[in-house]
């Protein structure tokens, strides 16, 4: 057996999965913005104009074979080539193993980028609803939005201050904050926000851990928010790896 990821060789299936399916690129750029944040930078011509938008995911071989852990482009830039991720290693997994090991100069093969959440042309006011995993998402949201009235945020998080550390390097100013365990504070600061936007044509969009979407779809049904307003994606379950 192979003792690391190095000296692992790809098998038939593998290789000629990789080359037909996958783009490669190049880690650009790692910086650790705390303990568990890193901004990820991409590169790579296979990059090279690609169809993106906000909301958009892409898979990242993280270990093989056939091992990819999602994230959530917060720019791209289809003329160079090169794309920004912001990846949250919450603890044990081949992601956030991924994320605490990866340098500058790596090889890294993607898959994508593909459709996630259908946002729209995000014209009205957004609610962004989510946690640790959905800043990446706030922070393309706010540059889409730029110019004017940005997303209003409520993130459901294991440190606030290291969120907030995360936040300010993404650029994403006004968000509130709420530890997860303190499941009363979480609920009210939910329920102020779907009591303050539900009747004036704000778009929910609603990611992050599956329970809490589903607490707040139901939360926003009662006060009579049309489905059609609320979009939403689970990236994380307890007990569901490798969510895409
Ligand atoms: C469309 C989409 C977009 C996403 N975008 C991003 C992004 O931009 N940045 C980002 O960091 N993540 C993002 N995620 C979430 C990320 O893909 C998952 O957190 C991923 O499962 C982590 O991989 P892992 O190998 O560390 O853990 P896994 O092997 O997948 O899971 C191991 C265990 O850890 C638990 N777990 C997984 N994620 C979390 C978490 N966040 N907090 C606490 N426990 C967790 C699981 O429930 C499981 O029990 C996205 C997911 C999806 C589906």
């Amino acid at each position: 057996m192979p003792s690391t990821e190095e000296e692992r060789r790809p098998g038939l299936l593998e290789r000629t999965f990789d080359r037909l399916l996958l783009r490669n690129t190049r880690v650009a750029a790692v910086q650790q913005v705390s303990e568990r944040f890193r901004l990820i930078d991409l590169e790579g011509e296979a990059l090279k104009g690609a169809a993106w938008a906000p909301g958009h995911k892409l898979q990242v071989k993280v270990a093989g074979p056939f091992t990819a852990r999602t994230f959530t482009p917060i720019v791209f830039d289809v003329m160079r080539g090169r794309t920004r991720l912001l990846g949250y290693a919450h603890g044990a997994g081949p992601g956030s193993d991924w994320l605490r090991r990866v340098q500058v100069g790596d090889a890294c093969q993607v898959f994508g980028p593909h459709r996630s959440l259908a946002l729209g042309d995000l014209a009205g006011p957004v609610v962004l609803h989510g946690d640790e995993t959905s800043f990446g998402l706030a922070a393309a949201v706010v540059a889409a939005m730029a110019g004017r009235e940005g997303p209003r945020c409520v993130f459901e998080v294991e440190s606030r201050a290291e969120s907030a550390l995360a936040l300010q390097a993404l650029g994403v100013a006004t968000a509130v904050l709420v530890e997860r365990r303190d499941e009363a504070l979480r609920m009210q600061a939910a329920s102020e926000l779907w009591s303050q936007c539900s009747g004036d044509g704000t778009l929910f969009v609603l990611t992050g851990r599956a329970q809490s979407i589903q607490q707040a779809r139901q939360a926003l049904k009662a006060r009579g928010v049309p489905g059609s307003r609320i979009v939403s994606k689970a990236y994380w379950a307890p007990g569901k790896a490798g969510m895409d």
